[in-house]
């Protein structure tokens, strides 16, 4: 089974990701601030990680650069989660060299492909 660690500080949005995951049989690690979110990776590998940029203690950008910066995590594909849409924002998050970008709110079929196409899942 794969794992998914996601990291995101607003309830509704952690419930709904968590609940579509474990329905499509992933495993679901939760933080919901940055630091614990750099911990688990650290701590678990999981196949792939869903980062919030918004976040209580350090950013998501932050907490993505201290996951791309340690050796034993560095490889970890990373998926930006975030309500952010400026043209700002999204070129903030391209030059972090996030692996991906996944809006919210969640749109199911967009953040379902998009996490089968990060762990090189076939669409069914
Ligand atoms: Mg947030």
């Amino acid at each position: 089974m794969k794992t998914i660690l996601i990291v995101e500080d607003n309830e509704k949005n952690m419930k709904l990701a968590r609940d579509i995951l474990r329905a499509k049989g992933y495993a679901v690690l939760e933080a919901v601030n940055g630091l614990d979110g750099v911990n688990l990776a650290l701590e678990h590998r999981p196949d792939l990680v869903l980062m919030d940029i918004q976040l209580p203690d350090i950013n998501g950008i932050q907490a993505f650069e201290r996951i791309r910066g340690n050796p034993a995590t560095a490889k970890l594909p990373v998926v930006a989660f975030t309500a952010s849409v400026t043209v700002n924002d999204r070129s903030r998050i391209g030059e972090a060299g996030f692996d991906g970008f996944l809006s919210k709110p969640i749109n199911l079929k967009e953040f379902v492909d998009t996490v089968r196409r990060m762990l090189g899942e076939d669409a069914p």
